[in-house]
């Protein structure tokens, strides 16, 4: 697969997923963009991959992560990977909590597509965009209830933008993993791997399963596909 000539910005790429697919665009040869949090990620990010662009941003900040995302000019391939999770019980969670969580997941990934998404239509050229969600969207796990709703509102998002975006030849689609082991949910292992015996597939992704179907949803090879909630879970959903 190869995306020369392309313009692409990866959000939460300092870690997991994100840099991940960060490092696997820009082997592919799209000019890209890695957003994330934590500078000292970004150093080594770009220390491994000096082709590289990084932005240092917090996602919670709707002002300044429009002005940085509106610095990197015309983007093709866009992915909001950034993502934060909390183990709380619905009864107990406070607000500054769901603020948090929502914050980042849901308003992060709508803010940074506006900016994109405006781009895109003016450039005329189409594009596409994956959002992260988590089969949490449509799973119930206990103490997970702001984590899911945020990705359950991702899925309708992902729609939405579908919809509305479809005719200016830019897709839209989300995809859903199961577990991977990142920093995110090593220190839930004990939890998570309850799932395990419920996946037909009898393991977890890796985290190049989540890369691949990136890559796939941002490609040509699905250019017919948009307003999709992807599930990469080895089967766990089809309970
Ligand atoms: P990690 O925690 O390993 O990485 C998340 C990245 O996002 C980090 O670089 C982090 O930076 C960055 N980030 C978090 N908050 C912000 C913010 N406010 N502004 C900018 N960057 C931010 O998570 P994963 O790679 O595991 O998860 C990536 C995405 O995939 C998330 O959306 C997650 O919900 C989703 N997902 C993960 C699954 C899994 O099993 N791992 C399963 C399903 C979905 P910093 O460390 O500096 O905060």
């Amino acid at each position: 697969m190869r995306f020369d000539g392309k313009r692409a910005l990866v959000t939460g790429a300092g870690k997991g997923f994100g840099r991940a697919i960060a490092k696997k665009l820009a082997e592919c040869g799209a000019e890209t963009f890695a957003l994330s949090r934590t500078q000292a990620d970004l150093d080594t990010l770009k220390s491994e991959v000096p082709s590289i662009n990084v932005i240092n941003v917090d996602l919670q900040d709707w002002d300044k992560s429009r002005e940085e995302v509106g610095k990197t000019g015309h983007i093709d391939l866009l992915v909001n990977n950034a993502g934060v999770t909390v183990k709380s019980l619905f009864i107990d969670t406070p607000k500054e909590q769901i603020d948090r969580i929502f914050d980042v997941n849901f308003k992060g990934t709508f803010n940074v597509s506006q900016v994109i998404a405006k781009r895109m239509i003016e450039n005329g050229k189409g594009g596409s965009i994956v959002n992260m969600s988590s089969i949490m969207s449509e799973k119930a796990v206990s103490e997970g209830c702001v984590y899911s709703t945020t990705k359950a509102a991702i899925d309708m998002l992902t729609k939405c933008m579908a919809l509305e975006l479809g005719p200016h030849n830019i897709r839209v689609n989300s995809i859903n993993p199961t577990v991977v082991w990142t920093d995110m949910t090593r220190p839930y292992k004990k939890e998570l791997m309850q799932l395990l015996p419920m996946t037909p597939m009898g393991r977890f992704p890796e985290i190049e399963d989540v890369v691949n179907t990136v890559v796939f949803l941002l490609s040509d090879q699905s250019g017919m596909i948009s307003g999709e909630s992807l599930r990469i879970d080895g089967g766990l959903c089809v309970h």
